[in-house]
């Protein structure tokens, strides 16, 4: 096991993997910015080194920063949590290349998967249904049309590269072809240095269905079931939960045990998230995370498998934790991130929290790093905290959620609480009905079909 690890991230995932490290009883070493001098996550680590100004690019992602300060410090391992470097193959190279190990997948497979065109040929290969699209990227030369008119449209320009719901463009008919794919690309060289762009159909109402896993590196690998991460804006996930309401258990078994077997395959190392869309009972595979996701505790209130602790266990060496026949799914787990934005505008509200009060009770986690008096700062993500509820129905944990959700007060800066409120009360999200267009159609006041 590692004596000593360096956590390469801040706010609540940095403090979650500290939770597991102090659990494991490995020292643990925080970096952070200027701006993060004052964070919960640098107060409860054993060792803290400021690592550069706020912005990112010179402090979270400055990798020579980080470098000196695991070589100060004399951690053996760096977790990168998500976002910034977790998905970054060469970041996983350089450490090993100074005798680090890096808790997160092969950096062969992180590259794969980085490059979505790469991992849908991949998915494909490994038996795994992918949505149609073209075969690669649509270059120059290609003519686009003839490629979208075989797909049909409406179709779904994206950057191979692409992240978090970025460099994705819709063509509803073949006059809105040039300028999707033109704008596609401007938008992913200028978010990812890389213009390259691929077509898929555009699914009308999927719903979005990830299974979660966790590989040994040796070709030993498990499925933990799904989420179902619908609820979305800009492509960007507000409210998931597991089991999905549109799977039954022979669905989820199905795509499991597909999903399970292609980690076995790969010889899959750590967790990791294959994303799907699901329309008319198929499956088409979208891409895959290979690093812990923001909304891991779903599964882990339904497991009861600790991710993170397992997923360092598991990169120092050890074991899968159970077998397939021993994973447990019991009750339902519903997760909002509550961000510090307008819930109306979606404007970002950084500031000081000047009132402060989690929910608690049977079945109630809070995974935040913010306290009374603390200042959100307007350079990173403005997730104010994750609110994981559990029930042993999903009845029972829409109950719980509107009750937590009414104890919860964050005062001084904007939340999107109020959102939530709402939502938890609407009808078609109470009775499990909506795809990922939902959200945005409810929130345009369109009658949301
Ligand atoms: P990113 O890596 O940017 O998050 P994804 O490929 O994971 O991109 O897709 C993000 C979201 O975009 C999906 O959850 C879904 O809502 C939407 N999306 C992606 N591909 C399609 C598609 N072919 N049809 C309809 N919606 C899609």
């Amino acid at each position: 096991m590692f004596d000593k690890i360096l956590i390469a991230n801040r706010g609540e995932i940095a403090l979650r993997i500290l939770r597991a490290c102090k659990e494991l009883g490995i020292a643990t070493v925080a970096v952070h910015s200027t701006a993060d001098a004052d964070a919960m996550h640098v107060r409860l680590a054993d060792e803290s080194v400021c690592i550069g100004p706020p912005p990112s690019k010179d402090s979270y992602l400055n990798v020579p920063a980080l470098l000196a300060a695991c070589e100060i410090t004399g951690v053996d391992a760096v977790h990168p949590g998500y976002g910034f470097l977790s998905e970054n193959a060469r970041f996983a190279e350089i450490l090993g290349e100074h005798n680090l190990h890096f808790i997160g997948p092969k950096a062969e497979h992180i590259r794969l998967m980085g490059d979505k065109i790469e991992a849908k040929k991949t998915a494909r290969k490994l038996g795994i249904p992918v949505v149609p699209g073209s075969e690669g990227a649509v270059g120059a030369n290609d003519d686009a049309m003839a490629i979208a008119q075989k797909i049909g449209f409406p179709v779904l320009v994206k950057a191979a590269s692409g992240g978090g719901g970025r460099g994705m463009k819709v063509a509803q008919a073949a006059e809105d072809l040039m300028l999707a794919l033109s704008t596609a690309a401007n938008e992913a060289k200028s978010a990812f240095g890389d213009a390259s762009v691929y077509l898929e159909k555009y699914l009308q109402k999927p719903r979005h269905i990830e299974i979660q896993v966790l590989g040994d590196g040796r070709g030993g690998a498990i499925h933990l079931g799904e989420r179902d991460c619908s609820l979305q804006r800009r492509h960007q996930k507000v409210w998931e939960e597991g089991p999905s309401p549109a799977l039954d258990v022979a669905a989820r078994q199905k795509i499991g045990a597909t999903v399970a077997k292609a980690m076995q395959q790969m010889k899959y190392l750590g967790v990791g998230t294959v994303e799907f869309l699901y329309e008319d009972g198929e499956f088409y595979f979208i891409e895959m995370n290979t690093r812990i996701q923001v909304e891991h505790p779903v599964t882990e209130m339904i497991t009861d498998i600790d991710l993170v602790l397992e997923q360092i266990r598991i990169a120092a060496g050890g074991d899968l934790p159970i077998t397939q026949d021993e994973v447990m799914i019991h009750g339902h787990s519903i997760e909002c991130r509550v961000n510090a934005e307008n819930p109306v505008s979606f404007r970002p509200s950084p500031g000081k929290i000047m009132q402060y009060h989690p929910p608690g009770g049977l079945g109630v986690r809070i995974d935040s790093a913010v306290y009374q008096g603390y200042v959100i700062p307007p350079y990173y993500d403005s997730l104010v905290g994750k609110l994981i509820v559990h029930g042993k129905t999903r009845g029972e944990c829409l109950m719980r959620l509107r009750r937590a959700l009414d104890e919860m007060v964050v005062e001084g800066i904007e939340t999107t609480l109020p959102l939530f409120r709402a939502l938890v009360r609407e009808p078609a999200i109470i009775d499990g009905d909506y795809h990922i267009h939902w959200l945005e159609q409810y929130l345009n006041g369109q009658p949301a079909a």
